[in-house]
């Protein structure tokens, strides 16, 4: 055993070893997709711990998404062949930033209940803000104001920080203001936001070294994967964590990234961070690796092709020993529209499966979350089964909304937002005026909304049935709180939506979706058997997670480019490869390269996610708002090497395709047009682009972002950001 390596070494080939094995001191491991990079973070954990040199809590371990995190416990638990439960810090930015902020809440003005605003609650928030300031709310969107903040936020800057332009762009120069009572308000809720997670223990650690202390002795390891796209706040929270000021001892920190991989730009990651490492960390290891272990040599070398395109890399080499004459090429398919795309899809995948591939194998990655509504509902047709990662969630849904936010009362009753969200579902005859007198009362009084409407109960300041309606309320929710430490979570939750009479009134509901949110008020009770507490069970929702799919069951993956980082499936498809929807509109019109060079970034991690098949489809016309648009094919189309890349000639397998009529139509940009690929007819772009069709690409975009803004706060996956 001495002399031999440990297995779980055995496999790695020598720069991989190297940095398992070079525990000590800070390491840098820059390296493209597919070479092992996550596999050596997780190996390097293994390796610590089977040589005693830490405990699993003495590891701090940050990955991008929490899906990321729970494969990364079971494959350190494979490897060091016992069960890893123990290792509390290894998970992302927000759900490690949420565990410290819970140990010390109290030096941010919160209580360790403290709960964990979603977007809809921040944006009722500033609304709130905005219309007690006595702006108008349609000039000064709070969804905009939102994302100022969450932009701040991401740079680590508080109202006192904020740039004075920053604070001149919004309301009239209110900007700094509206912050600040944001901030003043979360305090009074005993809530934070997402970008709090980061931002209050890093305010907390600047001005205690004493807890600051406690974590340098604590942590002997630090990894983090997907360093690449860390934005400044959370790079400030890890330097914090990793430098000792004063001692002479180096930190053992780990960081490992891609930065051709770098695509969360928009939400405020800085690439530069790599490049800050080895000053920040004098006599980093920095180790490359360059064999890809993932991916066939067609589909390599188009990701390298496309990705040489970009200016401002660091510049890697990638090679792959993956090469069989039967290999296919990458494929690269044309549509006459979005409908036609999902059915040519959907047959494709149904005739791998016909050949024996898994479904699990198989993931459509798309540019937009719009455009996963169209594959959705082919699949639903074809009745093939999907899950879709990282989209409208389970969690996000009305009834289940309604559902939590009883629950968020109870476990925390100064919760107003959630108090006002059920105070009157189902209908208790508490109109808007019960409301806003409750509103008044709790503000005159500075207690939560439901204190305040156990006192108006009391009170003759309302009419006799309000009043009723409210002291049952209050009631109920005393009674609740106080079985929250003798009733199983589970067994209370159910209880609460009886009593509440919230299950009734679906039941009474006659609407078509009734026995459907019935059917998921009942799935939401079995989720939270999973969990040990309800303040677990929130906290987990809270930090939304894609864990609500069923992970046992054959199916499809639908996600965005995005949420896709770090996986890799056996076949990809990479649908609505179109100018202005990707590259996406709004990067053009930034003008720079940047914009634009994030895309071609963004197109990179979408082909590197496959191993063996690879499929990439552009459709010639897309209904926007009713109305038909021709498209373009994408740019990034042109820049795909000839040699690896196959235009699939329809005809057979798809029953007349791309020869030309669909229904009589002309497809201009049919299969046998694209052949040009690589060749001197470059860009089709200029010669195509009407007025009519970039107006269409705008309208495009607005939807675009409606479905982005709805998870900036996380996301996204959070998410974690994680997605
Ligand atoms: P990405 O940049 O996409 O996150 P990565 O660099 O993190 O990729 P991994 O996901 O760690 O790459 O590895 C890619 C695939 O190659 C995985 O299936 C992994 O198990 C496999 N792999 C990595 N190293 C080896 C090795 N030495 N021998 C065999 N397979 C390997
Ligand atoms: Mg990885």
């Amino acid at each position: 055993r001495n002399a031999s390596a440990p297995d779980y070494l055995k496999g790695l080939n020598a720069e991989q070893r190297q940095a398992v094995e070079t525990t000590e001191g800070p390491v840098l491991v820059l390296a493209g997709a597919g070479t092992g990079k996550t596999r050596v973070l997780t190996t390097r954990i293994a390796h610590i711990l089977s040589l005693g040199r830490a405990y699993p809590s003495q590891i701090l371990a940050v990955t991008f998404t929490n899906k990321a995190a729970r494969e990364m416990k079971q494959r350190i638990g494979l490897l060091v062949g016992e069960a890893i439960e123990g290792m509390p810090w290894l998970g992302t930015f927000h759900s490690i930033g949420v565990k410290m902020l819970r140990r010390h809440a109290e030096l941010a003005g919160l209580r360790s209940d403290f709960t964990i605003l979603d977007t809809d609650d921040v944006i009722r928030l500033i609304k709130q803000l905005i219309q007690a300031e006595g702006l108008d709310d349609k000039r000064w969107p709070p969804r905009q104001f939102a994302m100022m903040i969450d932009t701040w936020k991401n740079k680590g800057l508080g109202p006192a920080d904020i740039p004075e332009g920053d604070a001149r762009a919004f309301a009239n120069g209110k900007g700094r203001e509206l912050y600040k009572a944001y901030q003043d308000r979360l305090q009074t809720l005993n809530a934070c936001d997402f970008g709090d997670l980061l931002c209050h223990p890093i305010r907390i650690f600047r001005a205690h070294p004493d807890v600051l202390k406690e974590y340098h002795r604590r942590f002997k390891y630090i990894l983090v994967d997907e360093y690449q796209d860390t934005n400044t706040a959370q790079y400030m929270w890890l330097r914090l964590l990793a430098q000792e000021t004063g001692g002479s001892a180096q930190k053992n920190i780990c960081c490992v990234g891609d930065d051709d991989q770098s695509i969360y730009g928009w939400r405020g990651a800085e690439v530069d961070n790599i490049l800050r490492f080895e000053k920040d960390f004098p006599g980093a290891t920095v180790i490359r690796l360059e064999r890809n272990y993932r991916s066939t040599a067609h589909i390599l070398g188009a990701a390298s092709h496309l990705i040489a395109h970009n200016e401002g890399r660091l510049g890697k080499t990638l090679f792959t020993d993956i090469a069989d004459p039967d290999d296919a090429k990458v494929n690269v398919h044309a549509a006459w529209d979005s409908e036609e795309e999902a059915r040519a899809v959907g047959e494709e995948i149904e005739q791998l499966q016909r050949k024996g591939h898994a479904l699990n194998d198989m993931a459509i990655l798309v540019r937009a979350s719009f455009q996963m509504r169209e594959f959705e509902d082919r699949f639903v047709t074809l009745g093939l089964n999907y899950r879709v990662v990282g989209g409208p969630r389970f969690y996000e849904r009305q009834e289940i909304r309604d559902a939590m936010a009883y629950f968020r009362v109870v476990a925390q009753p100064a919760d107003d937002l959630a108090f006002e969200r059920i105070v009157n579902v189902p209908k208790r005859g508490l109109g808007e005026a019960a409301v806003r007198q409750i509103h008044d009362t709790a503000r005159a009084l500075r207690i939560p909304m439901l204190e305040a409407a156990a006192k108006l109960a009391e009170s003759d300041e309302l009419k006799p049935k309000p009043r009723a309606a409210l002291r049952a309320v209050a009631a109920n929710f005393e009674r609740w709180q106080k079985a929250l430490d003798n009733t199983s979570h589970t067994e209370l939750a159910e209880i609460i939506l009886e009593e509440s009479g919230y299950t009734d009134m679906w039941k009474n509901d006659r609407s078509a979706e009734a026995p459907g949110r019935l059917e998921n008020l009942k799935e939401l009770i079995r989720s939270m058997e999973d969990y040990e507490s309800l303040r677990s069970f929130l906290e987990h929702v809270a930090l939304v997670m894609d864990s609500e799919q069923n992970e046992e069951l054959d199916a499809v993956t639908i996600m965005t480019l995005h949420s896709a980082k770090g996986l890799e499936f056996e076949t990809v498809f990479l649908p609505g490869w179109e100018e202005g929807l990707f590259p996406h509109q709004r990067s053009l019109d930034e003008g720079g390269r940047s914009g634009l060079e994030e895309e071609r970034r963004l197109a990179y991690v979408g082909l590197t996610r496959a191993k063996k098949n690879l499929h990439i489809w552009f459709v010639s016309n897309r209904r926007i708002h009713g109305l038909w648009q021709s498209t373009i094919p994408s740019r990034f189309l042109d820049e795909l090497p000839e040699a690896h890349v196959e235009v699939a000639e329809g005809g057979d397998s798809y029953g007349g395709y791309g020869g030309g009529g669909y229904g009589g139509r002309q497809n201009p940009y049919g299969a046998s047009r694209f052949d040009s690929i690589g060749s001197d007819q470059r860009s089709f772009s200029n010669t195509y682009a009407t007025p009519g069709w970039q107006r269409a690409q705008q309208n495009r975009n607005e939807a675009t972002d409606r479905n982005w803004g709805s998870r900036s706060g996380h996301h996204v996956e959070r998410i974690g950001y994680g997605e």
